[in-house]
C-alpha cells in the first residue's frame, strides 16, 4: 500500500514502511512476503546478521509442515525454492515404546490414503528454510530488511509506531509485528505478561543416515522421560527429535558421537538398519510460554512470540503460519476498506481468529507431554487403550490424519492455497 501520507509524516526517520516486522527468522519473512504480495511495504528487522542464519550449520532442526502450511508457503512464492529438498510425509506411526523392549503392541497408524488431498505433509530441513525466505524477501521490491541490528524501544502513538535500534537508528510504521520468538522482547515492551512453565526437558536434535529406506513413514515413541520422534528426510535421513529430562539431554550431548549413538541406538530400534550422525547435534530445551493478549496498541505477535510450545506433535511452526494467513488477510481486507490497519477494532479480529485456537493447541501438546512422558502402570494402560480405540476407528482415524494435514478448523485463505 503506497501511503504518500505515512512517508510524509514519517520523513524525519530512517525508514518507512507500513509494517515492521521484528524477527526475520521464520514466521516474520512468511508474513513479511504474505503481506507485500497484497501492497503493503514492510521493513523486516532480525538481531542476526543475514550470513549467520544464512548459515547451513545455523539450527539443526527439520520441521514437520503440515500440507496447509505447504500451500501458505506456495501462495507467497516460497514452495518453488525448497521443493526439492522437501520429504513427503506419507504414514505416522505413534508407539507407545521402552528404551531396549521394543515398541508395544498398541500403536496408531495414519495413513494419507485416508484423505484424497495427498501427502500429510512434507519435512523441510531449517538451512533450506529460512535460506529460501531470505532469498525471496531480497527478490521482493517492497520489502527492505535491516539485519545485524537490534530493537532496543518501541514507542506506540495514534498514528504510528516508532523502534529505535541498538546503533540509535528510529524507523516508524503503522504496525508494529512482533515474531521474535519466545522470549520476545516487543511483548514484554508493550506490558504483556506470559503464561507458562518449563518442561525440564531438553530436546535433542539431529539428522541421522540410516540403511534401509524409511518409506516416507515419520515414527512418534513415547519413553519414559519424553518423545522420541523420527522424521523422514530427503534420502536414507531422518531428522532426530529426542526428549530427555534436562540432566540427561546434558550428559548425553556431552558424550563422544560413538556413545551418543550407543545410548540412541535401543530407543532408536534396527527397522531402518544401522545408524549414523549425519551433521551436527544440537539442543533446544523445552517449555510453554503464551501471551496473555496478542495485541496491544499498534501491535501483534506471531508464532513463538505468541505462543511457544512443546514440539510433540510437531504443530508450532504450522501454528504460526497459521496465524500469519489469518493476519495478512485481516490486515488485507481492512485496508481495502480503507481502515487503520493498527487499530485496535481491526487488530482484535486477529486475535479473536487465533488466541483461542493457539492456547488450545499448547495446551493440548501440555496436556499430551504430560500423558506420554512418565511410567505410570495405570496411564500406560489408560493410553494404550486409548490409542487401541483411535487405532481402530475409521472415522477417528482420519480425523486425525485431517488435523495432521492441517485441514481443519477456519483455515485463513493462504492455508487453502488462495489469494487474498
Ligand atoms: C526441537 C524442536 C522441533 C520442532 N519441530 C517442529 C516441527 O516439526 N513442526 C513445526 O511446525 N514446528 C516445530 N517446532 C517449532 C518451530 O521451531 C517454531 O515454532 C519456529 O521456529 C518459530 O519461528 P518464529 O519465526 O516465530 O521465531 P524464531 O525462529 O525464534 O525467530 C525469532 C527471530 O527474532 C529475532 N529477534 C529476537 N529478538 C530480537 C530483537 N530484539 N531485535 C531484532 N530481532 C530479534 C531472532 O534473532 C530470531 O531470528 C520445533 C521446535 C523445536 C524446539
Amino acid at each position: 500500500m503506497d501511503n504518500p501520507e505515512r512517508a510524509r509524516i514519517l520523513q524525519g526517520m530512517t525508514q518507512a514502511s507500513d509494517i515492521l516486522i521484528v524477527g526475520g527468522g521464520l514466521n516474520g519473512p512468511a508474513l513479511a512476503l504474505a503481506l507485500a504480495q497484497t501492497g503493503h511495504s514492510v521493513t523486516v528487522i532480525d538481531a542476526l546478521a543475514e550470513k549467520v542464519r544464512k548459515n547451513a550449520a545455523f539450527d539443526g532442526r527439520a520441521y514437520a509442515l503440515a500440507l496447509a502450511s505447504q500451500r501458505l508457503l506456495d501462495a507467497i512464492g516460497v514452495w518453488d525454492r525448497v521443493a526439492e529438498h522437501a520429504q513427503p510425509m506419507l504414514e505416522i506411526k505413534v508407539t507407545d515404546g521402552h528404551a531396549g523392549t521394543g515398541p508395544s503392541p498398541f500403536f496408531m497408524h495414519f495413513d494419507h490414503a485416508e484423505i484424497e488431498e495427498g501427502p500429510m505433509g512434507y519435512m523441510v530441513e531449517d538451512r533450506h528454510l529460512r535460506r529460501a525466505f531470505l532469498d525471496a524477501m531480497a527478490e521482493a521490491p517492497r520489502i527492505s530488511q535491516i539485519s545485524g541490528k537490534t530493537v532496543v524501544s518501541q514507542q506506540a502513538d495514534a498514528t504510528e509506531v516508532t523502534l529505535t535500534l541498538d546503533d540509535g537508528t528510529t524507523v516508524g510504521g503503522g504496525l508494529l509485528v512482533g515474531c521474535d520468538g519466545r522470549r520476545s522482547d516487543t511483548a514484554s515492551r508493550a506490558g504483556i505478561k506470559r503464561t507458562g512453565w518449563d518442561y525440564g526437558q531438553t530436546a535433542l536434535v539431529c539428522a541421522i543416515e540410516h540403511d534401509l529406506p524409511h518409506n516416507g513413514i515419520a515414527h512418534q515413541f513415547f519413553m519414559p522421560p519424553g518423545p522420541l520422534a523420527i522424521l523422514p528426510l530427503t534420502g536414507n535421513r531422518s531428522s532426530i527429535v529426542w526428549s530427555e529430562r534436562t540432566e540427561a539431554a546434558a550428559r548425553i550431548n556431552a558424550m563422544s558421537e560413538e556413545d551418543y549413538l550407543q545410548v540412541l541406538r535401543p530407543r532408536f530400534g534396527d527397522f531402518l538398519g544401522d545408524i549414523r550422525l549425519a551433521g551436527d547435534r544440537f539442543t533446544y530445551p523445552l517449555n510453554l510460554t503464551i501471551a496473555n493478549s496478542f495485541i496491544s496498541d499498534r501491535m501483534a505477535l506471531v508464532g513463538d512470540a505468541a505462543h511457544g510450545m512443546h514440539p510433540i506433535a510437531g504443530q508450532g511452526l504450522n501454528a504460526g503460519l497459521r496465524d500469519v494467513g489469518a493476519l495478512a488477510e485481516v490486515l488485507t481486507l481492512a485496508g481495502r476498506r480503507g481502515e487503520d490497519i493498527g487499530s485496535v477494532i481491526v487488530l482484535e479480529r486477529y486475535q479473536e481468529w487465533r488466541r483461542f485456537d493457539t492456547a488450545s493447541l499448547a495446551m493440548a501438546t501440555d496436556v499430551f507431554n504430560k500423558l506420554f512422558s512418565n511410567d505410570n502402570p495405570l496411564l500406560r494402560l489408560g493410553r494404550d487403550i486409548g490409542m487401541g480405540i483411535v487405532g481402530s476407528l475409521p472415522g477417528l482415524r482420519r480425523g486425525f490424519v485431517r488435523e495432521a494435514a492441517g485441514l481443519t478448523g477456519d483455515l485463513p485463505k493462504l492455508l487453502q492455497g488462495r489469494a487474498i
